[in-house]
């Protein structure tokens, strides 16, 4: 039987609903995003604006910072401070990767834990891996919603992370572990990807290599969660998952586009707001 393919835009539509309803009966000042860009990154230009986009749909918000490609690091700790400061900014979101003259760890670390709705500073993962989780970055946190989505249980299932960044890969694994699954995580370096792959209950691929999980990496009613966004031969997007292939043997799919990537965006909402209603309750 194919797979389930699992409907991110539908999911993440149903989240930013239930925060646009929360919005509109909270009276008080309104809760805010503030985005910062620097440089003309064409990907994260596009990245950003479906950021500020939903932001503004949902009521939120949006405080958009444009800085050219020259900004100096102190440039931009500075405004980090002014933001950690305005208390009408619930949520900084610097959108990465930086002009290489500045350092990303210096800025994650700027940036105030509680503000912090992308869950990439020290502290946010530190308490993720100490098991009490406050800001989770939001593509694990939206891979956890979907495997919820759909009732499934990740108890003592053995889940594989194939990637292994700060952003992606050890936080789910993190948030795997949490559910108690046993959890394997593979980088370029892992020796015979397939050995490991194929044994995955859990399958979450985050890479950045155009299809290079194909059903022979995969195991029969395995649940695969396709995290890539490349551009295939004919430059159309796909994911690091070979989706024609793998959703014949897979239980549940995740496609790309239309999976992951529409899930991120409405947990960076929910973050914002959770911080946002934290701190006005
Ligand atoms: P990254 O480059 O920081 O990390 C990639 C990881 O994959 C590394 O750990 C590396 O060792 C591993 N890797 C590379 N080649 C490999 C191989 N052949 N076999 C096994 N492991 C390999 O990437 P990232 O920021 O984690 O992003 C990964 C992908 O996910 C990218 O395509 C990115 O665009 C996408 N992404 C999507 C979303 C979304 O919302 N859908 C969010 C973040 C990232």
């Amino acid at each position: 039987m194919p797979a389930h393919i699992i409907d991110g835009k539908h999911l993440a539509a149903k989240i930013k609903n239930e925060i646009a309803e929360a919005i509109k009966k909270k009276k008080g000042r309104p809760c805010g995003l503030a985005t910062v860009l620097v440089g003309k990154n064409a990907a994260s230009a596009i990245y950003v604006a479906s950021k500020r986009k939903a932001a503004s749909e949902i009521g939120m918000k949006s405080i958009s910072h444009e800085l050219p490609a020259e900004t100096s690091e102190s440039e931009l700790l500075s405004l980090i401070a002014h933001l950690n400061e305005d208390r009408s900014v619930d949520g900084i979101l610097v959108q990465l990767p930086l002009p290489q003259h500045i350092r990303e760890s210096r800025i994650i670390e700027a940036i105030l834990p509680s503000k912090d709705v992308d869950g990439f500073h020290p502290l946010n993962l530190g308490y993720l891996l100490s098991g009490h989780p406050k800001m989770v970055a939001c593509t694990p946190r939206g891979i956890m919603y979907l495997i919820d989505s759909v009732g499934y249980n990740c108890e003592g299932k053995l889940a594989v992370v194939v990637g292994a960044s700060n952003i992606v890969g050890k936080p789910m694994a993190l948030l795997l572990l949490q559910r108690n699954a046993t959890v394997i995580i593979c980088h370029r370096k892992t020796k015979d990807l397939a050995h490991l792959t194929r044994q995955a209950d859990i399958l979450v691929v985050a890479v950045g290599s155009p299809k290079l999980i194909t059903k022979d990496h995969v195991k029969d009613q395995a649940f695969v969660v396709d995290v890539g966004i490349n551009r295939d031969k004919d430059n159309k997007i796909c994911g690091d998952v070979d989706f024609k292939e793998v959703a014949r043997v897979a239980s549940y799919i995740t496609p790309v586009p239309g999976g992951v990537g529409p899930l991120t965006i409405a947990m960076l909402l929910k973050n914002t707001w959770q911080n946002y209603e934290e701190k006005e309750s």
